[in-house]
């Protein structure tokens, strides 16, 4: 999905008045879907997911044994961290409960439109299949992904031509907040966009879900919008929180010091984990006295939101902090970098068996140097 956040002209804080946006666009909160939710389901079940649109019309299509998938896109970029996999962990988990296929678009053409790719060449390419690669590691199998590079994509671009003639270019100035003075290509990137979502329902005649961040809702409405005109049954979206940055404030690619990203050696993981902002006292006598305040913690809500699954454990941390029995950087720092390091070898060494597979994964052939480049090294 487009990164907001490239926008300078967008209004950072209608962008987190999330309340605001739900009310105003017909968001439901998630409780009223969880009794739905098969409890299963680790991110329904810790509210990571915390709110939806139309996704009960999924999974009353779940219930009735008719197909559906879900889509979700990624820019090529050097800098995957693991905030950007949570996404991907959800789907997985979602592909595993319900058998649905799930279309990964590469967006190499939005990471250019944006300016966040100075050109398209093969460097670029390369990179976008190498973080397919990355995110494919965690356990994705090729028989349930549509994995394709938009802009190699011809269906994609007759798709998102013919989608706009139905998208104003004041609608698109208005819902992103364009000045005016943004490239010709950021305005029809909403089509390509847009292409990328209807496409399943369009080619497969399969409703889709988004998962996304609320403040990535614009291009849903967007999307939905031209879904209407074209009698295309509207995308169902579900949001997901974002983890924490372990500075304490959100967590950016372009800021080291508040991510993992994936090929973070072992020793720069620790650093970064051992530097965490935590909810812990000044001193350690007045942690035992005190308490921490788990509440405030980045390292415990690394723990909530995705590295301590089993409910019990992350109780009995969240009391033991608030009791004082535990210290941040003797306990749950080392605990952290322990389940980061884990979780990093395991998808490290699933790479090499997606690497052999690697075409099956994709609705395109994969540039045949390209692909003997990444078998090589
Ligand atoms: Fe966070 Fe653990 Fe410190 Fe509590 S003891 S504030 S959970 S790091």
């Amino acid at each position: 999905m487009i990164d907001v956040k490239q926008n300078s002209n967008y209004d950072i804080k209608k962008r987190t008045d999330y309340e605001n946006i739900m009310r105003e666009f017909g968001i439901e909160d998630i409780d009223k879907l969880q009794s739905e939710i098969e409890q299963d389901i680790f991110f329904f079940r810790r509210k990571i997911v915390i709110a939806h649109r139309d996704f009960n019309k999924i999974l009353e299509r779940a219930k009735n044994g008719l197909d559906w998938a879900i889509i979700s896109g990624r820019g090529p970029s050097n800098d995957l961290h693991i905030g950007h996999l949570i996404v991907f962990e959800l789907i997985l988990e979602l592909q595993k409960k319900f058998g649905c296929k799930f279309f990964m678009p590469l967006s190499d053409d939005e990471k250019y439109v944006f300016r966040k790719l100075k050109t398209l060449d093969d460097e670029t390419y390369k990179l976008a299949i190498e973080n397919a690669i990355d995110i494919f590691a965690l356990g994705f199998k090729p028989d349930n992904v549509h994995c394709y590079l938009s802009s190699e994509t011809p269906r994609i671009y007759r798709l998102a031509l013919d989608f706009s003639v139905n998208l104003t270019y004041n609608s698109i100035k208005a819902a992103l907040g364009f000045s005016g003075e943004e490239n010709a290509g950021t305005v029809f990137y909403s089509c390509v966009q847009a292409a990328h979502i209807l496409q399943p329902s369009v080619d497969y005649n399969l409703p889709v879900v988004v998962p996304i961040g609320l403040d990535q809702d614009v291009y849903m409405r967007l999307t939905r919008d031209i879904a209407g005109r074209r009698k295309i049954t509207a995308p169902a979206s579900i949001y997901v929180k974002y983890l924490k940055g372990l500075t304490g404030g959100p967590m950016s690619s372009s800021i080291p010091e508040t991510c993992v990203y994936i090929r973070d050696d072992k020793k720069t993981i620790k650093k970064k984990i051992m530097s965490a902002l935590t909810g812990g006292r000044d001193t350690l006598k007045e942690q035992r006295e005190l308490g921490g305040v788990p509440e405030k913690c980045t390292v415990f809500n690394w723990f909530e939101t995705f590295f301590i699954r089993d409910d019990k454990e992350l109780e009995q941390i969240r009391d033991q902090c608030k009791n004082g029995e535990l210290i941040c950087g003797k306990d749950c720092k080392p605990k952290l970098y322990n389940l980061v390091c884990e979780y990093q070898d395991k998808f490290t060494l699933k790479r090499k068996e997606v690497i052999e597979n690697l075409e099956k994964y994709f609705d395109h052939p994969i540039k045949p140097e390209i692909l003997e480049q990444i078998r090589c090294t």
